[in-house]
């Protein structure tokens, strides 16, 4: 399998890793879409949420609780943040492995674009 994020948990290849522990690495985004932009993914390869079995429901929550930790690290608790799970090709998921996506620093658009 040739799945990029499995390298960066791996650190075959470089990334800005911002936390790591045994089932989640959270790395700065290479091309930011705002201020603040990490990337939060599982360790396991998991390649969207439409693949997702109850058994990684306790992994989904913990993605999210560490996105909010980090949210608070990077100083976004105040004026909020977003937390975004890309899903397919219209949504533009590009990379096949569940990530989610900690944008903050300036004020979103809703809706979405
Ligand atoms: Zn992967």
């Amino acid at each position: 399998m040739d799945c990029i994020f499995d390298k960066i948990v791996a650190r075959e290849i470089p990334a800005d890793i911002v936390y790591q522990d045994e089932k989640i690495t959270a790395f700065r985004d290479i091309n930011p879409q705002a201020p603040v932009h990490i990337v939060v993914i599982p360790n396991e390869h998991i390649p969207a949420t439409l693949d997702l079995k109850p058994e990684n429901d306790a992994l989904i929550g913990e993605l999210v609780r560490a996105a909010a930790v980090l949210a608070e690290r990077e100083g976004l608790a105040e004026r909020g943040f977003r937390m975004v799970l890309n899903s397919g090709p219209d949504a533009g998921q590009t990379v096949h492995h569940i990530h989610l996506h900690l944008l903050g620093g300036r004020a979103m658009q809703w809706p979405p674009g």
